[in-house]
């Protein structure tokens, strides 16, 4: 049962409902959300819930329908983020485990790790004790396979996984690995499940060949029952009719189980199919359907491969595939998890440490909920500290006072154009660099009182780019309601929440809705789906470097003004032309104080940093007024 605690429970009232639980048996286990506190007791016995919901401090007891109770998203209503050494799993990730099926030599395990690492996996895979269908085909290297494993992982940094396979093997596996894999054939071994559970590791628990949704989630509750909360769900293919493939891909149970559980799923491609062929179709229309993140066999000789060769990826397969996941990601919301190296900063806002009083903040511009929020979670960590600013101005002024680390702000937006004020507050404040740069896909929602509808709305308030955004929908479903601009998106769900009136509506972010407790009246109601805004990363100068250094620099923004004589434009272009600076961006700006007068303002692909020098001292000498505003990582689609 779900027991909700009341906002104001003391600790001694909270220690009292515990005892009293256990008393009648039952696990107790605290699970403090962004909204509330609750308690999930799961126990064999039965228990009237009103002998619960009497206690001191109680707000309200649910019962638990589904027969996995600490698995069900009726326990924990938000998203498990599976934590894998550095490396997450959850929320807006995809994380692409990559590597052979087993573990050959030490020499091909090292030449695998290098070359998915490159591509951009960030878990290495490989298979130590291999279940096979035949008793006389390859069965693993066993422990001598683990400590090539290990040490390709450790070489290449990233964390491992490997399937064990008999109980009496978890003491030995610890120390080798960071996650362990209960294959499809041992999904119901529940003496391995409750072994393994016991370690309290992160788990990759695969989907049964035969196994229902509800038998892979009651899998996934022995592990938890055991003392596992680190657990990612994998779909690798059911046994159907179908021979072509060498099983079926279950694509729906990807959104079914996100509905039934806050685990995390991924899918598993290359078992699904049992084809080189299908493994990079098979593995975007996974990522599609919203998984967090893949499985994927990948070997540098497949034909040689002692094991499943024919549906492991050539590296060079891989690469493309890293690279088509890239550009579907901000579809679906999300971004490819990365490791970032082992530094102070990194580790503040990369790891566990954002829970602590002093982690790092990041301002914004809106109310909770804003796009620009979601760019950060998705940008930094769902944990990072986002700092909710009424104006842009504001953003800026909290960055370079040093009351918040970093700022995002937007920049652009495909199709509402550039955002000027980001873009003059960046002249403006000679101390900020922008050193990092972040595209989010904008999914626009009407959103009303809960019980509102669209007939019934009079009002509808969002940010005037909202509005235009939205105008097909405003025109032809809403026309007879009023549009009225407002700051900002999100501000917008806070006013109408506020102001209780079911005939109001806002547009805005379904996590605004969720933040507010509003319904979302209608999805997805922008007039062109290619919607992405673009934010920068600001900062003080001070910290730039530590952040810069944990990306490839590809990109520079500046800013000139000209000399008032003919030509003068042209001059500075021929410079970025005589240097190969790339122009994907011009804008122009006035210059306040200044009428008639105007600043470029101009982004570029970065080239040599010697090069660059020079062409910027070029660029100082034909200009009336250069500065750079900042190189960074461009986040290309
Ligand atoms: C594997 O991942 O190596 C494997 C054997 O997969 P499955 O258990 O899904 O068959
Ligand atoms: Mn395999």
């Amino acid at each position: 049962m779900v027991i909700i605690l009341k906002k104001q429970i003391t600790e001694a009232q909270k220690g009292a409902i515990k005892e009293f639980l256990k008393s009648r048996s039952f696990k107790v286990k605290e699970i403090v959300g962004q909204e509330e506190t609750i308690f999930g007791a799961v126990g064999i016995n039965r228990i009237d819930v009103r002998e619960v919901e009497i206690l001191e401090g109680v707000a309200k007891v649910i019962p638990i329908s589904k027969p996995y109770k600490l698995a069900s998203r009726e326990l924990k209503k938000s998203d498990t983020i599976v934590e894998v050494g550095k490396v997450k799993i959850g929320g807006q990730r995809i994380a692409i485990i990559a590597g052979p099926c087993a573990v050959e030599s030490r020499e091909q395990i090292m030449t695998i790790a290098k070359q998915v690492k490159e591509s951009g996996a960030v878990i290495l895979r490989g298979g130590a004790f291999k279940p096979r269908t035949s008793p006389y085909a390859f069965q693993g290297l066993g422990e001598e396979g683990l400590k090539y494993l290990k040490e390709a992982g450790e070489t290449y940094d990233m964390p491992v996984t490997t399937e064990i396979v008999n109980p009496n093997d978890v003491e030995m596996m610890l120390p080798y690995i960071d996650m362990f894999q209960i294959g499809a054939r041992n999904m119901q071994n529940f003496e391995l499940l409750k072994a393994v559970g016991q370690t309290g590791k992160p788990v990759l628990l695969k989907r049964g060949l035969a196994a229902t949704i509800e038998e892979w989630l009651m899998a996934s509750e022995y592990l938890m029952a055991s003392g596992c909360d680190q657990i990612v769900l994998c779909e690798r293919g059911i046994r159907t009719y179908e021979q072509a493939t060498r099983n079926t891909l279950d694509i729906s149970a990807i959104p079914v189980v996100q509905k039934l559980t806050h685990l995390p799923i991924i899918g598993d491609p290359s078992h699904a199919t049992g084809l080189r062929d299908m493994v990079s179709p098979v593995s975007l229309a996974i990522i599609a359907a919203g998984a967090s993140g893949l499985m994927v066999e990948v070997h540098n000789n497949p034909d040689a491969a002692f094991s499943d060769g024919p549906q492991s990826l050539f590296p060079q397969q891989f690469e493309k595939l890293i690279r088509d996941i890239q550009a579907l990601a901000p579809v679906v919301g999300k971004s490819l998890e990365r490791i970032l190296p082992p530094r102070a900063e990194v580790e503040i806002w990369g790891g566990p440490a954002l829970a602590d009083a002093e982690s790092v903040k990041i301002a914004f511009q809106g109310e909770r909920g804003a796009y620009s929020e979601l760019a950060i979670h998705s940008l930094f960590d769902d944990k990072a500290d986002a700092l909710p600013c009424r104006t842009f101005r504001e953003a800026f002024d909290a960055v370079a006072k040093g009351e918040a680390r970093y700022g995002v702000l937007p920049v652009e937006n495909t199709l509402g154009g550039t955002i000027n004020e980001t873009l003059d507050l960046l002249h403006s404040h000679p101390n900020l660099t922008v050193v990092g740069e972040k595209q989010i896909r904008v999914i626009h929602n009407l959103i009303g009182l809960p019980g509102s509808s669209i007939q019934g709305i009079t009002k509808v308030f969002s940010h005037p780019q909202g509005l235009a955004q939205c105008e097909d929908f405003l025109t032809k479903e809403l026309a007879h309601a009023e549009a009225l601009p407002f700051f900002d998106t999100a501000g917008a769900v806070a006013h109408i929440s506020q102001l209780k009136n079911p005939t109001y509506a806002a547009i805005a972010s379904s996590v605004a809705a969720r933040y507010h407790s509003m319904e979302i009246l209608k999805e997805a109601i922008e007039s062109d789906s290619n919607n992405f805004t673009r934010f920068y990363v600001i900062c003080r100068q001070e910290y730039a470097e530590v952040y810069r250094s944990t990306a490839k620099i590809d990109r520079v923004a500046f800013v000139f003004a000209v000399k008032d004589r003919p030509g003068s434009l042209f001059d500075v272009l021929r410079i970025l032309s005589k240097y190969g600076l790339n122009m994907k961006k011009l804008e122009s700006r006035p210059i306040l104080g200044k009428p008639w007068e105007y600043s470029f303002f101009v982004e570029a692909e970065m080239i040599e940093d010697e090069l660059f020098e020079k062409a910027t001292e070029e660029l100082i000498a034909s200009s009336a007024s250069f500065r750079i505003l900042g190189t960074f990582h461009g986040d290309r689609r």
